[in-house]
């Protein structure tokens, strides 16, 4: 497959959106390269697979994941040599992405996969960081956020799809986390859903007291028909 500018005006496009819904990428897809309405299912994970083979010179991929709040399906841009903090190093300051790092290792541990607002604005962090300037050896102090500050950047981390902010104003992952923090969960040795793989932050567990198998509920509603009761 050689490259025009179809492949260009997707990747742009959701390079400059962030990551968007699959039913939206597959219609665009469908749109820029005339796939027949029956066929853009397969075509669509032919494209992605040759495309991020060409992708992978850039160090960059089209990956999937599920916003799993709600069991939507995304496709994004990641760029995948990029350390994590990287992603967030041209828009937030290092306090305010010390401050993300703590929240992401908060949530993960909590069964809801949320914390609420007032613990979020709360949270204890470790105020040191391994200066990148300064050997690895030595650390900064960073200076501490006011809750004011925490607020406003717990805003912004939503408003960039890093954070998702429930209802009742809970704070957890957003779909830019599902997408590009595989490694920080792994690293954190978040389990994993036992049917789609992913990690399972906002999941159920299984009800069987000595098992640690968890599940998205989008993914035990594909499962089981009651999923509300399962064991696994
Ligand atoms: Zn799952
Ligand atoms: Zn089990």
């Amino acid at each position: 497959m050689a490259l025009d500018s179809r492949h260009h005006a997707f990747i742009q496009s959701l390079l400059a959106r962030g990551p968007q819904p699959a039913v939206d990428c597959k219609k665009m897809f469908q749109k820029l390269f005339d796939a027949q309405p029956g066929e853009v299912e397969e075509n669509f994970f032919d494209f992605l697979k040759v495309y991020n083979k060409h992708l992978d010179f850039f160090q960059l991929e089209i990956r999937g994941s599920t916003n799993q709040h709600d069991g939507t399906q995304y496709y994004g841009v990641v760029n995948k040599l990029a350390s994590e903090p990287a992603k967030l190093a041209t828009q937030y300051t290092p306090a305010q992405i010390a401050y993300f790092k703590a929240l992401v290792e908060a949530i993960v541990q909590e069964p809801s996969g949320e914390l609420s607002s007032i613990d979020a604005l709360n949270l204890r962090e470790d105020q040191t960081v391994n200066s990148q300037e300064a050997s690895s050896s030595q650390s900064v102090s960073l200076p501490k956020l006011s809750l004011a500050q925490r607020d406003k950047v717990l805003g912004d981390l939503a408003a960039d799809k890093w954070l998702y902010r429930t209802e009742d104003g809970g704070v957890s992952l957003g779909i830019k986390s599902f997408l590009e923090l595989r490694s920080v969960f792994m690293n954190l040795e978040v389990p994993f859903c036992d049917v789609c793989n992913e990690a399972a932050i906002k999941a159920m567990r299984c009800q069987n007291e000595d098992c640690s198998a968890r599940m998205h509920s989008y993914c035990a509603k594909t499962k089981f028909q009651r999923p509300e009761v399962f064991s696994f």
